[in-house]
């Protein structure tokens, strides 16, 4: 009952925001319900994490910067979503400025907080070879029927009409998009690799995006962390834990920015490291990682670790095919289901290539009296419809598909 008030005083608390943070719990939680077999992954990367923290002395990776080949992967519906080059390129930036503390606002943190806060050594790179090892940018732009996405992962593959993720064992995938609610979420290692990366709204991505909450680029800071392992601050619970020894236990998440000293779960003197980008204090207000949460990140990439695979990406090499790199796929042609030749004598062509969602639904073809004369299920995103047997006069062509859309047409039958 207890844990059930807190949970609903979380629920209601967040509400105050109009944008919410970050929802890689929920997201978590609703994962773990569905799949079984993930809980005892992630328990594995736990056991990983905790062997390599009691076991090590130094590592081969002590001192070596690691660099991650990030692939970012632009869906948009209306033309602000589709961002430009320079925005994903400040949001590289300042990936690597908060990682790798090169922040100006160090000394913001307190005295006691700032001897623990690390330079991460972790850099994020936009890739220069996709997994063909073609040219690229690192960045993939793709139109969307889709309005808005839910923290669902729809937006990872191509038959939602998303983007199918790049090898995540090589590549750190990044979706920006039109995410309803919440500005983020990421998965933790563990997860289905298909799934593996980070989601972020277009509103949030990137610096000077015109957003007056997430406009510093902290949301794929944070949520970069939880990508390697790193826990919300409070551990999702009242007084939780974070599996990281330097950052003190505290109640919950911070909103705002506070300025003093504030105590929970008996965390004396020093009180709650709200300056932490694992909270969800204003982005102002955060400006460190600590030595624990960067030992715990970097474990990840020792041997047998889950994310040492990234070590041997080819991403950041040289292309081996670098004449041309691959042009953009282009907007469809038509935003709408599009019927032609009409008037039509023996057959009809239905292109959908705005929607592939349309493929394995049906079409049912009526006459001017309401009669179902035909119907014919779709297979293609471009459909033949063979027309040459109905008699002469108009007909009604109507469909349906699961996200509510509807197609209406009408068609003249020579
Ligand atoms: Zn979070």
């Amino acid at each position: 009952m207890k844990g059930g008030l807190i949970l609903l005083a979380l629920a209601f608390t967040v509400q105050l925001f109009s944008q919410e943070p970050c929802n890689s719990f929920s997201y978590q939680q609703a994962e773990l319900a569905k799949d079984p077999v993930l809980s005892a992954r992630i328990r594995s990367v736990e056991n990983f994490i905790q062997q390599q923290s009691a076991s090590r002395v130094t590592s081969r990776l002590d001192g070596v910067v690691i660099k991650i080949p990030v692939v970012v992967h632009i869906l948009y519906h209306s033309p602000q979503e589709k961002i430009t080059d320079a925005q994903v390129v400040s949001q590289i930036a300042a990936l690597n400025k908060y990682f790798r503390r090169r922040n100006t606002d160090t000394a913001s943190a307190p005295t006691h907080f700032r001897a623990l806060a690390a330079d991460c050594e972790i850099e994020f790179h936009l890739a220069t070879s996709d997994p063909r090892r073609r040219s690229t940018s690192g960045i993939t732009r793709k139109y969307t029927p889709v309005t808005k996405w839910g923290a669902d992962d729809k937006m990872k593959f191509a038959a939602e009409m998303g983007a199918d993720a790049w090898d995540t064992k090589s590549y750190l995938n990044i979706w920006v998009c039109n995410l309803d609610k919440f500005a983020g979420y990421a998965t933790l290692p563990g997860t289905d690799e298909k799934k593996d990366g980070l989601v972020i709204n277009y509103t949030a991505f990137g610096t000077n995006n015109g957003s007056s909450v997430f406009s510093l680029g902290k949301t794929a800071v944070h949520e970069a962390g939880h990508w390697l392992n790193l826990r919300h601050l409070w551990g999702d619970e009242y007084c939780g834990d974070d599996g990281v020894n330097d950052t003190p236990k505290q109640a919950s998440y911070t909103s705002g920015c506070p300025s003093v000293v504030r105590i929970t779960c008996g965390n004396g003197p020093h009180g709650d490291m709200y300056m932490n980008y694992m909270d969800f204090t204003n982005e102002s207000c955060t400006n460190m990682f600590t030595e624990g949460q960067k030992a715990r990140m970097r474990a990840l990439f020792e041997n047998g670790g889950p994310r040492q695979s990234l070590l041997s990406s080819k991403g950041l090499d040289l292309p081996l095919f670098s004449s041309i790199p691959l042009p953009e796929e282009p907007d469809p042609k038509w935003l709408r289901p599009n019927l032609y030749p009409n008037p039509a004598s023996t057959e009809l062509m239905l292109d959908l290539s705005y929607d592939i969602r349309w493929i394995g639904k049906t079409i049912f073809v009526t006459n001017m009296q309401g009669q179902l004369v035909m119907n014919v299920s779709i297979s293609s995103k471009n459909q033949r419809i063979d027309v040459s047997r109905l008699q002469a006069g108009v007909y009604f062509i109507a469909a349906k598909k699961d996200d509510g859309e509807s197609m209406k047409l009408k068609f003249v039958k020579l």
